[in-house]
This record gives C-alpha cells, structure tokens and sequence, in this order.
C-alpha cells in the first residue's frame, strides 16, 4: 500500500512530497486542476524555508533565477526609519531571501518530486474515511470517482481545499479581515536587494525584487483607493516610495486585487490524516509569510513520517505522533501571525504622534544589534518553536 497521499500540488503539498520521496517513501500527490493565473502569489522565500529546500536541489534552481534580497528597508514618508541586514543572521547558511515567483517555485519543486521518484495524479478528492491502519479518498476526475488508499493523508490542499472540511475541524479567525491590491511591474531605478516597507499617513507600499525581471508592488485597499493602472501605481511609488530613490514604471505585467484573512484551524490533523500550508492557517500577505509557513510544516510532519515508518506505517502511530505536530506548527503560526499581525497595524497608523512612537521604535530597532537580529529571524521564520527545518529536515531527507 501506498505510504503518503498528499492531496493539493501546491508549496506545501510539493515540499513535503520531496522530502518523504527523497527518503524512500512511496508518495502520490492528488491535486485538482487549478487554471494558470497570470499573476504570482508568492513572491519572497526566507533563509529557513531556503535552508530546508536545499537538499532537494530546489534552492539552487531558484537561486539561479530569483533576485537576491539581502536586506529590508522600512520608510515613513518617504524617509528611512530603519534598514535591517538579513546577514547578520547567524543560524543559517542563508544571507539573503529569494525574490521568486510561485509558479517557478512550484514548477521547480514539482520536478524535484519527479525525479525523486513521486507521482501525481489530475483529480479532487471529495471524500474521505480512515481507520487505524489506512486512509481511503474518493477522487473525482473527468466525471468518474476513483478510489485511492494509503497509511497516511497529507492535506496540502490549500485555503478553499475539502480535507480539513472532510475531517470537520473548524478554522477561527485571529485577526483582520483585509483587502489589498499586488501588481508585477517592470521598475527602474529601484535597488535590485532591498525590501521596502514605505508607510504613510495616506497609505502604505510595500516594494518587492518579485525576480528578475519585475518587482511586486502591494498595497490595502480602501473607498478612495486608485484604480490599478500603471500610471496609479507610478503615484503611488512617487507619493509613498523612498525618496533617495525614484522608481519609474515601464510596464505593469500583471495586477489583482484579494481578500484576505488570518486563520487557524483547531487542529492540524486527525487520525491519519495531517494538514499543512493554507489548509490549516491563512494569513494576509504583508510580510510574505503564508507560503514559508506552509514549507515549514511540510519539513515538520515530514521528518516525523520518516520517523514513524521506524516501526511501520501500518502500526499504530506512536500516542504522541499528531499532538506533537499540532502543538509545534499551531504555536509556531501564532507567533508567524502576532509578527504579521503587528506589521500590518504598524504600517496602518494614521496618527502623527502614533507614527512618530512607531518611527522611533525602528530606529532602535534597527541600531540595536540584538533587535535588529530579532527581526530578521522573524522575518525568516528562524524563531519559531521546534524549529522544523535545519538539522530534522535534513536528516529526514538524507535518511
Ligand atoms: C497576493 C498574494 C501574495 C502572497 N505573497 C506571499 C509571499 O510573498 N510569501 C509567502 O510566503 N506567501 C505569500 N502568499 C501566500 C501563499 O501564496 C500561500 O500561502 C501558498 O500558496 C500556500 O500554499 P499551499 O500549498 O498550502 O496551498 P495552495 O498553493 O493553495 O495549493 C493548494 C493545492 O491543492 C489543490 N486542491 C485544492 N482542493 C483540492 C481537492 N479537493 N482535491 C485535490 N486537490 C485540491 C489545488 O489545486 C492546489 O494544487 C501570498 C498570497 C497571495 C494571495
């Protein structure tokens, strides 16, 4: 019988199919189609997600085409507030992000998992039942149900996904509600390694190398917000951006608008069957931070499956094998979500003494050398309890 069903062919769904293939396991990845949209999601991987793709050989296929940010830069009206350098993070062999967009992140983890031998298969699952030795799916594919079984379910099947309905967990907001607008856009006179949170009284932007070919450009819509088109945006880059340096618009590539929300469902797993990814917690993308998640709840249930196929995968899993999932990721998310959370409410201050406390804040921030750490590694996700990447991750896809 099949070791690992992963349903959902996205971030999560591909990492965590890598990582298990790469260790011997058998792994099929059922995903639903998803028609191509014209616009990235993703568009920034953090040194913890990249240290734990690296022994797939993703990190050097994406570094060749991402756009190196090495540090990020935070403005209010137009002036630096603070500027913090990714390296001087000391716990991992990464100085720098990656500007990437998701479909090539997506496209090099799908032929990863290829070559490490998984399959996948076109369909949606849209039923589920388990026991204490297997888990069977139901997968709808050109009009025909199929059926398909394995010891263990990953359900990586993204926000709108059935698994987590399937099982009946629940997910609970944590926060805001949020609407913004992203936009790809080719942009001189910018710098090629800085990320730029420029904030305002008027509104924020955030300024992101997307690859190397665009940047993203990403803001919270309101009433009186513009409309999307490249001369709106070349407003906003001149009213918001960093004055030390003009951006000028060339081409708008792509733009969308979005909804977003932070959540977190109740539990990450039931039986045999383990969420990850937006499958168990979603989140606003100010800070770029859903889609690291969810790689590093790929290497946390990953190492763990490769652990318990120890004492086979038929038998039943060790008492603590799904708590100890749930308890790592679910608090690791709430500690991802308090930094997305207060990131967000800081770049929304509309109060000029407000501003002036937040301004001065970064700027300690950024002088302090232990703060100025500190908020790299959030960034990075490198604070995180448990830690599921580095040294598990790599014995797991080593094993
Ligand atoms: C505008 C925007 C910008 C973002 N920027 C960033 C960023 O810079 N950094 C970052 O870390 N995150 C970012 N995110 C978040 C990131 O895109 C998501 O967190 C990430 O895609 C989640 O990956 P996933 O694999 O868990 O789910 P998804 O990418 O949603 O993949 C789900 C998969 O499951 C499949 N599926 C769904 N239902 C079924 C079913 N019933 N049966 C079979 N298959 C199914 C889908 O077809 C798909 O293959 C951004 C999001 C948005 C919207």
């Amino acid at each position: 019988m099949l070791d690992v069903l992963i349903v959902g062919a996205g971030p999560t769904g591909l990492t965590a199919g890598c990582l298990l293939a790469r260790a011997g396991l058998s792994v099929r990845i059922v995903r639903k189609h998803r028609p191509f949209s014209g616009h990235s999601r993703a568009s920034v991987i953090w040194p913890h997600a990249l240290a734990i793709l690296e022994p797939t050989g993703v990190t050097d296929v994406l570094a060749a085409s991402g756009s190196r940010v090495t540090r990020l830069g935070y403005y209010s009206s137009g002036d630096p507030i603070g500027r913090f350098e990714i390296d001087r993070l000391t716990d991992t062999r990464y100085g720098f992000a990656l500007g990437v967009s998701q479909h090539d992140t997506e496209a090099a983890l799908e032929s990863a998992f290829l070559v490490a031998g998984g399959e996948v298969d076109d369909g949606e699952v849209v039923h589920l039942d388990q026991d204490d030795q297997q888990v069977t799916v139901q997968v709808r594919s050109d009009g025909q149900l199929a059926s398909r079984s394995a010891r263990l379910l990953v359900g990586a099947d993204g926000a709108g996904g059935a698994v987590r309905g399937l099982l009946g967990i629940a997910m609970a907001d944590v926060g805001p509600r949020v609407s913004f607008r992203i936009a790809d856009a080719v942009i001189d006179g910018l710098p090629e390694d800085e990320a730029a949170y420029c904030w305002t009284p008027g509104g924020g932007l955030a300024i992101g190398p997307h690859d190397r070919r665009a940047y993203r450009l990403a803001y919270r819509l309101t009433p009186d917000s513009p409309d999307a088109s490249a001369a709106s945006f070349q407003r906003l880059l001149d009213e918001r951006g960093p004055r030390t340096r003009r951006g000028v618009v060339r081409d708008l590539v792509s733009t969308a608008d979005f909804e977003a929300r932070f959540a977190i469902a109740d539990a990450f797993g039931l039986g045999r069957c383990l969420l990850a990814g937006d499958s168990a917690h979603v989140m606003a993308p100010a800070g770029g931070q859903g889609m690291n998640s969810g790689i590093l709840d790929a290497a946390a249930l990953s190492w763990r499956i490769v652990e318990a196929r120890r004492n086979g995968l038929e038998s039943p899993l060790a008492e603590n094998f799904l708590q100890d999932y749930d308890a790592e990721r679910q608090s690791a998310i709430r500690l991802v979500m308090a930094t997305a959370i207060e990131h967000a409410r800081d770049g929304g201050l509309r109060d000029g003494a407000e501003i002036a406390a937040r301004d001065g804040r970064y700027a300690a921030m950024s002088d302090d050398p232990r703060a100025h750490v500190d908020r790299v590694a959030r960034m990075s996700q490198l604070h995180v309890p448990g830690n599921p990447g580095n040294r598990r991750e790599s014995e797991a896809s080593h094993a």
